[in-house]
């Protein structure tokens, strides 16, 4: 593994696992090694500490902690989501969502659609914002569940998700939200928003990778993606991920403590950084509204240079940032997201999404600022596009 130093830009493709959480976690795989389901108290005990980590991370959400089911990702809730609203409706076939959602929504719908369900996705203006009227409009009798992220992982632009709860309540409709980017930054209260199942997932908010969670609403009639064993009151099968589960609680309450963190002095590292972006590179836009938008994350144009060049130089002075989102980095596409909203292939081939954290420093943002700008004008120097256009 390298040891340069490390400038992270990318906290909405993965955080560091905060060292609170790590403390939480040890005891757990080197010592704590019990099955949660033995009838032994070496085992047992641990299935307290599942309780306790289950009310944390309740206490995140304003849930109770019979409502939420521990899983292995983000991924695994967004599907478990779908496939739950599905089974326990069988005369409903289709499916509303957006244009915009992660690749762990998008993908199972297409899968479904080959399967043969309906799937709608709903547009997005230029700002990134869905048309609710039209949302209203494409709820159908046979709608099985209503899809929507809150905050989008490319763009940082937050959806009205209790708007978009109501309506679809006032249908009679299921409703799931994808609130992987939300913890920490917005205010999360599912008594007041309403919906009927939500994800989560630890490593984007200081936890470790590979433990999720979805939260069920009391009374939703719900169908398990994993059969087997009879962990988590029955909602998902298999031996419990017991040092996981113990650090995202750990993770959920500091995500909690430092809410006004990330809504000030992240927020304020954030704006610098993209008003100086602005300001000082010629031929910059951000992309989606300013606002709403998570206070951590900052979608940037560059035109007449391609992302994966800058990345690279980015890479060689130990900056890491993405174009679009981690799933989806590595294909020759432009991000779907981007497209959706009307950005020419062009211009979204150029665009380098920037996701600050609770780790980052004024002397961080000062150090990308002082080496961007050399990085574009050289980039745009060797570009064609960027010659022509004198940029
Ligand atoms: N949903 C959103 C909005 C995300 O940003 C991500 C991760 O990038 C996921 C779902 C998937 O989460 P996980 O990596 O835990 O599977």
């Amino acid at each position: 593994m390298s040891r340069q130093t490390i400038y992270y830009f990318d906290n909405n493709a993965t955080t560091r696992a905060a060292p609170e959480v790590v403390d939480a976690m040890l005891p757990f795989l080197r010592d704590h090694y019990g099955n949660p389901s033995s009838i032994y108290k070496f085992g047992s005990q641990t299935a307290y500490e599942i309780k306790m980590a289950r009310a944390k991370v309740a206490a995140l959400l304003n849930a109770e902690p019979e409502e939420i089911v521990f899983t292995s990702c983000g991924t695994e809730s967004n599907n478990a989501a779908l496939h739950s609203a599905l089974a326990t409706q069988p005369g409903k076939r289709h499916i509303l969502t957006t244009a915009v959602e992660h690749s762990a929504i998008n993908n199972h719908c297409a899968f479904l659609k080959k399967q043969g369900c309906e799937v709608t996705f709903l547009p997005v203006d230029a700002g990134g914002a869905l048309d609710l009227n039209m949302l209203d409009k494409s709820i159908r009798p046979d709608t099985a569940l209503v899809s929507v992220m809150w905050a989008n992982n490319e763009t940082g632009v937050v959806f009205p998700i209790a708007e978009i709860a109501a309506i679809c309540h006032s249908k009679k409709t299921l409703f799931h939200t994808d609130a992987t980017q939300a913890p920490g930054k917005l205010e999360m209260d599912v008594k007041a928003l309403d919906a009927d199942l939500l994800t989560l997932s630890a490593h984007k908010l200081h936890g470790p990778k590979g433990i999720g969670s979805l939260y069920v609403k009391r009374r939703t009639k719900f169908q398990p993606y994993l059969l087997g064993g009879h962990q988590e009151h029955g909602r998902r099968a298999g031996t419990e991920n017991v040092a996981s589960i113990v650090a995202f609680g750990r993770a959920a309450e500091l995500a909690l403590d430092r809410f006004d963190l990330e809504n000030t002095r992240v927020r304020a590292l954030r704006d610098r950084m993209e008003d100086a972006i602005l300001a000082g590179i010629p031929n910059t836009v951000r992309n989606g509204a300013r606002e709403p938008r998570l206070p951590n994350t900052s979608n940037i144009a560059f035109d007449y240079v391609e992302a994966e060049a800058i990345l690279l130089l980015l890479d060689q002075i130990g900056v890491c940032a993405s174009s679009g989102s981690a799933c989806t980095t590595g294909s020759l596409e432009p991000s779907h997201v981007l497209t959706a909203m009307g950005v020419s292939p062009a211009r979204a081939r150029g665009c380098i999404r920037f996701s600050l954290g609770i780790y980052n420093t004024e002397g961080e943002v000062d150090y990308l600022l002082k080496h961007l700008p050399r990085i574009i004008k050289k980039l745009r120097e060797i570009s064609p596009a960027g010659a022509k256009k004198g940029a």
